[in-house]
Parts: C-alpha cells; sequence; structure tokens
C-alpha cells in the first residue's frame, strides 16, 4: 500500500463501488469469532470495514487485537451497505497497523470537565469534528462577506495600552520594563484606520478577563470587526444583518451533513437565512417585555441574560435593538441628538443583534462619537484619564467624520448555528477564568 493508492473516507463512499484504499483511525470495534466490524475514521467521515475470520484469517488475527483510536491502512471493495452507519461498507483485503493505541482514555458518559481536561483527544470526536468544520465555514463567509463588499481587511496590534471596552475585563501583561493590555478590541485602531482605507474588516483574538461564569463568555475569543467611514448607525445596523444572514446561509448551504451529527433542527435555523430581521428600541424592547411577558424592566440598566432570552422568545430570527440609555454605554458610543421625546433619558446611537432561541448577543456596535469634548467628559467619567488616548483624540482633530462599527463574536454565531449548550465548544481549547489548559 503506497501513499498514492489512498483517499478519504468521504471520496472513497463518492466511489461507491470498486478497490479502495483509505487510512485513519479506528472510531469503534466489534468482534465476532466471523468477523471483526472497524468504523474506520478520517478527517472527512467514518466508514464502516469489515474483516472476515474466513476469507483472510491472518488479517482476522491482526484486527481482534486492534484498540480503539489506533492508526491503520486499509484497502479492499467498497459497497452501498444500508446497515452501515454511513450506508458504505469496505470489505477488508489489507491491513497494516502503523500504530496500535494504548487503551483510549474516552470511552463514554464521562463528565463536561473530564473532557475538556482531556481536550487534546476529544476534538477527534464527530461532534467536535462537525463544529469546527461549521466554524470553518463561518470564518470563511465572513471573509467573503467583507472582500465581496470591497472591505479592506486591517491588522491592529493586539499589546495595547488602552482600554476599549472597560478597565475591568483588561489583562495586563509585563511589556519590558512596563506593561500593556491584551486587545480587548481592534476598534481604536480600526477608527484611525478608516481614515487611510474608507472601509475595513479583520477577526482576531480578542482577550477580557470575564469574572463571570456564564455560557456565553471566554476568555480568549475571536471577534470579527468592521469599521467605515462615513456611515451612520442605521447603515452598520444593515451590514450587520446581512452578515449575519450571509453566514447562516453558508452554512446551511454547505454543512447540512454537520448539522444533522449535532442533531441540529435545521427549521428554526431557516428563517435566519430567509427572512429580514426586524429592529426595535431598547424602550420598546422594555415595554414588550412588560407586556408580553411580565417582566418589569427599569429604564436605565442594561438588559441582562433573562430578559435578552425572554424578549428574544417573541421572534424567530435575530433582532437589533438600538437605542440604549447613554449612560451603561462605553465612552464613545455618542447620544442620540435630538433626545427622543419617548425616553426618559439619553440613549446611545448604539446596538446589539439578539440571536433567537436564547443564545443572547452575537453583535454589538456603534456610531463613534465625533465630538472631542463628549469623549474627554465620558472618559473621565468611567475614570480613564483622557492624557492616556491622545492618539485617538486626535483622530477628531484632522478630518474627523462620521463613522460606524461593531464586532460580531465568532464563538457566539458558532454556538448558535450548533446549537452548543456552551460557548467553550465553539472553539477547540476554550480559555476561561477557570480553564487554561490543555
Ligand atoms: P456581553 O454583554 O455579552 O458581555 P459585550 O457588550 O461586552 O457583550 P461587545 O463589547 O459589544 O460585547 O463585543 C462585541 C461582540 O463580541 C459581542 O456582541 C459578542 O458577540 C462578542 N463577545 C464579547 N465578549 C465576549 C466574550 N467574553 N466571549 C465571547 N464573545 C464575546
Ligand atoms: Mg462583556
Amino acid at each position: 500500500m503506497d501513499n498514492e493508492s489512498f483517499i478519504t473516507v468521504e471520496d472513497a463512499m463518492k466511489k461507491g463501488t470498486g478497490k479502495v484504499g483509505i487510512r485513519g483511525w479506528v472510531y469503534r470495534i466489534r468482534n465476532s469469532n466471523k468477523f471483526v466490524f472497524i468504523v474506520l475514521r478520517d478527517g472527512t467521515d467514518i466508514i464502516q470495514c469489515v474483516v472476515k475470520q474466513e476469507k483472510s484469517p491472518k488479517i482476522y488475527d491482526e484486527a481482534v487485537k486492534l484498540s480503539m483510536e489506533s492508526s491503520i491502512k486499509l484497502s479492499g471493495e467498497i459497497k452501498k451497505e444500508n446497515r452501515a452507519p454511513t450506508g458504505y461498507e469496505l470489505d477488508v483485503e489489507e491491513l497494516e497497523i502503523v500504530q496500535n493505541a494504548e487503551p483510549f482514555p474516552i470511552t463514554k458518559d464521562f463528565s463536561e470537565e473530564f473532557l475538556l481536561d482531556n481536550r487534546h483527544l476529544w476534538i477527534r470526536s464527530r461532534k467536535m469534528n462537525a463544529i469546527f468544520k461549521i466554524r470553518h465555514t463561518v470564518i470563511g463567509a465572513i471573509h467573503d462577506f467583507f472582500r465581496s463588499r470591497s472591505y479592506y481587511e486591517f491588522e491592529a496590534p493586539i499589546f495595547q495600552p488602552n482600554a476599549c471596552e472597560g478597565g475591568s475585563t483588561l489583562f495586563e501583561v509585563k511589556y519590558f520594563k512596563d506593561k500593556v493590555y491584551l486587545s480587548q478590541s481592534w476598534q481604536l485602531y480600526a477608527e484611525a484606520a478608516v481614515f487611510s482605507l474608507g472601509n475595513i474588516y479583520n477577526m482576531s483574538p480578542t482577550f477580557r478577563s470575564e469574572k463571570s461564569k456564564t455560557s456565553r463568555h471566554l476568555a480568549e475569543f475571536w471577534m470579527a470587526e468592521m469599521e467605515a467611514a462615513w456611515m451612520h448607525l442605521e447603515d452598520a445596523v444593515q451590514v450587520a444583518k446581512d452578515e449575519v444572514k450571509f453566514i447562516v446561509k453558508k452554512v446551511l448551504e454547505n454543512n447540512k451533513k454537520e448539522l444533522e451529527i449535532l442533531k441540529r433542527d435545521i427549521s428554526t435555523l431557516e428563517p435566519a437565512a430567509d427572512k429580514d430581521y426586524p429592529t426595535i428600541t431598547y424602550t420598546e424592547a422594555l415595554r414588550l417585555l412588560k407586556e408580553k411577558k411580565g417582566l418589569k424592566v427599569e429604564w436605565g440598566k442594561d438588559l441582562r441574560t433573562i430578559e435578552e432570552e425572554k424578549l428574544m422568545e417573541l421572534f424567530d430570527t435575530p433582532v437589533a435593538v438600538i437605542d440604549y440609555p447613554k449612560e451603561v454605554m462605553a465612552f464613545y458610543k455618542p447620544k442620540r441628538l435630538p433626545k427622543p421625546k419617548t425616553t426618559p433619558g439619553d440613549v446611545a446611537l448604539c446596538f446589539d443583534i439578539l440571536a433567537p432561541e436564547g443564545y443572547g448577543e452575537i453583535v454589538g456596535g456603534s456610531e463613534r462619537e465625533t465630538d472631542i469634548k463628549e469623549l474627554k467628559k465620558y472618559l473621565k467619567q468611567q475614570g480613564e484619564t483622557p492624557e492616556h488616548y491622545d492618539w485617538y483624540l486626535d483622530l477628531r482633530k484632522y478630518g474627523s467624520v462620521p463613522h460606524s462599527g461593531y464586532g460580531l463574536g465568532v464563538e457566539r454565531v458558532v454556538r448558535w448555528i450548533c446549537g452548543l449548550e456552551n460557548i467553550k465548544d465553539a472553539i477547540p481549547f476554550p480559555r476561561t477564568m477557570l480553564r487554561k489548559s490543555p
């Protein structure tokens, strides 16, 4: 069996008949005194392979000794077999054991924590394999979406001297004789770059030392961000809706098989690919919560997880919520002027997109404040030293223009699309307050 003669399990099943050579790992194995059934796994799929004692006694004697996750090469005749897990079976004629594995620690019914401790091995599971393939589609779709709209990809530093989203979630890092922080967002640098490139996007690791244990916060996650010169809030909201819809469509086009492995009900995802997403204001959201869900939220408080969940029971697509109270928003989100008559206080030109089925916020964005006095005032109010932001404030001095942007949480989107209990499964090696290995 030389290297050229091997094809993937997926290609072998596409071929469907004749002799094929495949290689991979023993996913499941079951013996009787006449047969050994090996379910072989490679990156593409799984397939049942049968070794017959009567036909090849020597191979049978080798195969009975195989353990789970051993690496092997096989060849033989492939044929349709409805009783096999993926509809095909390979009648083994040649077998080469590359390494007979030690007893594999993961068999079945282990706790979440055990699987996380053995993440380096658990990523071989069909579940994780399916999630990674969907994640691959999501990431590719984000690049395609922005590039097809002529946005330039632009990178910001990961070591940063400033906070973007507030000091409480900053990771401090020793930096020679000084200190810096790991990036909480690409945004402040993006705001500098729109004066050079116009419309830009990026996807990169983002770090927040989230102290609360929730099913939607990671300490290290991937954020896909965009920033556009001359853009106002309404257009940024529309771009975000288009992006989310584009991603869902791509997954439905490319990953039906993986969604099935994850037992994700596709009919609950389809509205997000087909329908328009509504926009409501924060103040309307409070009214809906009160009238339809009997939940009273005091105006001026940010929406909590439970409130977002209750609100989203009223919708089957993602929803954009705009105009949150100015007081609870980051310093760079400007006031809506004039103040709307229907709101008790000032609101900000900002938005979140909430996913249906209780998956919560997937996008957060805003128009950016262009008034330097307002920026300084809110920086001070949030306990920052405006002098530390001198370079950022410069941007308001040299040809300032209206601009907007947003960030989409890649793992939040993957979690929702895959229907995952916890965001930790949306990234290969999760980092949280309580988990930093393997
Ligand atoms: P939340 O209120 O859920 O903590 P946020 O308002 O802090 O979110 P933004 O600062 O608006 O979030 O960040 C933009 C996007 O990045 C969010 O909409 C979310 O999708 C994602 N995101 C933010 N924090 C995290 C995190 N700790 N883990 C994973 N994704 C995150
Ligand atoms: Mg947060």
